[in-house]
């Protein structure tokens, strides 16, 4: 026994799943990240079932491959019956798809699911009109709480058994009789479920199209015979507009409505929407709650207390509670140095996070002898080069789960929605959007998510743009940079002002090349937004667990690897058999010192320190943590005693520099995993392309934000710069957009 659960985007299809299989599949709002098809075993019925949940759909038709994985699994796989879930607070839009399912051949079950949030709005559905109408039948749900699932799936185990035979909305049309005869035509070559076929030819249906040439051809002599009507022989819409009309006809007075407090619940998600998703507003709130998020996680001033009020503090059990034990005193005068501002919760969590790993590693060094090589590679290279990483986690994770936190509550599907509606004239479609938003997270998945797109040219260049929307591993290098750049210019801004020029950039450039590369109209960007609902504490843990497993597996594995081999290089020369050498003396020194010259324009490589910086955005190459480790292991030697890293890296470094070295390695060659991705996502002829996109683009943009951090000589003026071109970006932005307004809505 086999059941496909079908329907659209965010509908619950994989909630439903997982409640029916005990899968653990990630539940989230991007449309598309069900693109594989899932498999499971429900257990509960008399025989296993097996359970497929298809990718989200809006219709049957061939356009996209979501579309085309469900049509073909209905079609040809033949499922023992169909399970239709519907979002009943979404009831209409969600029939369309239901009135094609309805013309195959198969048992259907419509779940209506979301019914928790139907009730609490006081609506209620009469779930036997929609019964009678379409002659299958009709369970109430809620995937998420559980309810009705046993019903469910009891009803479809009966229905599995009969026979069903394909229904059409389109019986009452002005060519309900070119159905009728075309399916007759279809029934003679045998074909199954012929009124589903019948109907995708007379749509046009490119797939229909060829196979059934001859049938085509009839049809379209047919067609001159009807006469003409609104839609001058477009049948495609005409056949979408009979399905509309007769869901609207048959089903508006379905949802109940309850005078009073219900419809102010039903339209709170729309409320919040006017204000989110304003022409207007839409994307400087967005700026908003993204500066919002980088304050509350990298800021070491919350609320700017010190920048605006001039919040010190004095008291030593304050500054050791701050700032994890570290309070300092003046060389000189022996006081104690004052703490400017409180940290946000990041930086709190990170300095006790360095104070703990710190604390273990001294442990574990004095058990260990002095002076030999292996105490030094595994206190000096493994050690520190881990802890420079790790200090850094909770700082990380706490931006995952905001991320994750605006994912599950429906708001990342709204800034895809935004962004389409800002950029679409430039030839940009929301749907590039979304696996681009997904690149916070890891390059990786978003790549593998672009599979979405139809059009090759524009998943070529969504590929190569997605190093650029800084993804979690770059994080600990901004996080580094932040603390080391804090003398003028506060964390928070530097790191917000990092993420917004790798959006800029990608938005530009994907704009600059749709200009040149004559872009052809987008079409239009359908989807549909999930209401807003409070984030799962289970999903956002198991989000959370992912990522640190992930992190865990990576720093014990290829990072670890790149410490050791930086540690040989670092402590030998090229007559390595001659043992243990200064590191002055050693390889890395030299590849350092080459290396030096080719990002001698780019001013991070000009100081004493230079090749450390050369080296480290090549270690990247493996892991983006792995300039973190590179820096802390190699500043770590070279530095004067008791000097930290952070201040060895503000000695050596200018604000401008600093900000160059950020933007080369956020535009640079991500590490192997993404570049072996690139190659297997992208066409053939595009991986030596993205490859060298990546290397110039990342020289060049690097190479300006020297210059100009130079013309300027403070980068704090280069930050302001940067924020003053984002504002005139929005105002440009908000004019294209009432300057558009007329035009139709896209969702
Ligand atoms: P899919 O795109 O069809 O796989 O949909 P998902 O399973 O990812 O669900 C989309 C969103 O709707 C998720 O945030 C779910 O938590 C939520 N959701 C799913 N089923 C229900 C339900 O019965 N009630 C409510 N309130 N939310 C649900
Ligand atoms: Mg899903």
């Amino acid at each position: 026994m086999r059941f496909a659960l079908a329907g659209n985007p965010n509908s619950g299809k994989t909630t439903l799943f997982n409640a029916l299989t005990g899968a653990t599949a990630h539940v989230g709002n991007w449309p598309g990240v069900t693109v594989e098809k899932k498999e499971g075993t429900y257990k509960k019925l008399s025989e296993k079932v097996q359970i497929v949940d298809l990718p989200g759909i809006y219709s049957l038709s061939p356009y996209t491959p979501e579309e085309v994985v469900s049509r073909n699994f209905i079609l040809d796989e033949k499922p023992d019956c169909i399970i239709n879930i519907v979002d009943a607070t979404n009831l209409e839009r969600n029939l369309y798809l239901t009135t094609q399912i309805l013309e195959i051949d198969v048992p259907v079950v419509i779940a209506l699911n979301m019914m928790d949030l139907v009730k609490s709005s006081g609506r209620e559905i009469r779930k036997e009109d929609l019964e009678k109408t379409f002659n299958v039948p009709v369970v109430e749900i809620s995937a998420l709480r559980n309810e009705g699932l046993k019903e469910l799936m009891d009803v479809a185990y009966k229905e599995a058994s009969n026979k069903r035979v394909g229904f059409t909305v389109l019986e009452n049309c002005k060519f309900a009789s070119l159905i009728e005869s075309t399916k007759k035509e279809m029934e003679t070559i045998g074909i199954e479920s012929p009124l589903f076929h019948a109907v995708k030819l007379i749509e046009n249906d490119s797939v229909e199209m060829e196979m059934h040439e001859e049938i085509a051809k009839g049809v379209e002599k047919l067609k001159t015979q009807i006469p003409q009507d609104e839609f001058e022989g477009d049948y495609e819409a005409a056949v979408a507009d009979g399905r509309y009309r007769y869901i609207s006809e048959h089903f508006a007075g379905t949802v109940k409505k309850d005078e009073n407090e219900g419809q102010l619940q039903v339209t709170k998600s729309d409320k919040i929407d006017k204000v989110l998703t304003h022409r207007i507003w839409g994307i400087p709130l967005f700026l908003i709650i993204m500066f919002v998020i980088f304050h509350f996680v990298f800021s070491s001033d919350i609320l700017f207390l010190n920048r605006l009020f001039g919040l010190e503090i004095n008291n030593e059990g304050w500054i050791n509670f701050f700032i994890g034990m570290g309070a300092e005193f003046d060389e000189v005068t022996g006081e104690l140095i004052a703490l400017e501002g409180i940290p946000s919760l990041g930086v709190f969590l990170q300095s006790w996070m360095g104070w703990l790993t710190g604390s273990l590693i001294d442990l574990f060094a004095s058990f260990m002898p002095e002076g030999t090589w292996y105490t030094g590679l595994v206190c000096d290279g493994i050690l520190t080069g881990l802890d420079s990483i790790f200090s850094f986690l909770p700082q990380i994770l706490l931006l995952f789960l905001c991320i994750a936190i605006l994912e599950d509550s429906g708001y990342m599907a709204r800034v895809a929605f935004i962004m389409d509606r800002a950029f679409r004239k430039f030839g940009l479609s929301g749907k590039a959007f979304i696996p681009l938003l997904m690149g916070f997270g890891c390059s990786v998945p978003a790549m593998v998510a672009t599979k979405t797109l139809e059009d090759e040219k524009e998943r070529d260049l969504t590929i190569a743009l997605t190093p650029f929307f800084s993804c979690g591993a770059k994080a600990p290098i901004w996080a580094m940079l932040a603390f080391a750049i804090v003398g003028s210019l506060l964390g928070d801004i530097f790191v917000f002002s990092i993420y917004l020029l790798g959006i800029v950039v990608a938005i530009v450039a994907a704009i600059l090349i749709k200009v040149f590369s004559k872009a052809h109209e987008v079409p239009p960007f359908i989807m549909e937004l999930p209401a807003y609902h409070r984030p799962q504490f289970k999903n956002l843990m198991a989000n959370l667990w992912e990522k640190l497993k992930h992190f865990i597996y990576k720093a014990s594995t290829i990072i670890t690897a790149a410490i050791i081999l930086i540690w040989f290089l670092s402590n030998f020369s090229w007559a390595f058999w001659q043992g243990l050498v200064e590191i002055e003396d050693s390889m890395l020194v030299d590849i350092g010192n080459v290396l030096k010259y080719f990002f001698y324009p780019l001013g991070f490589s000009q100081g004493e320190h230079g090749w450390i910086y050369s080296v480290a955005t090549v270690t990247g190459l493996i892991a983006k943590e792995d300039v973190v480790a590179t820096i802390a292991q190699l500043l770590g030697t070279v530095a004067e005693d008791e000097e930290t890293v952070g201040l060895a890296l503000m000695g050596s470094l200018s604000n401008a520099q600093i900000y160059a070295f950020a933007a080369y390695n956020l535009f640079t060659f991500p590490c192997f995993a993404a570049i072996a991705t690139m190659k297997a996502e992208s066409s053939k002829k595009a991986f030596p392309k993205t490859l060298a996109f990546w290397f110039g683009g990342s020289y060049v943009i690097s190479l300006v934000v020297y210059l100009v951090g130079l013309a300027f000589q403070a980068a704090i003026v280069l930050g302001i710069v940067v924020l003053h071109a984002l504002i005139a970006a929005i105002v440009l932005c908000g004019y294209f957009v009432s300057k558009h307004r007329n035009k139709a809505k896209v969702a």
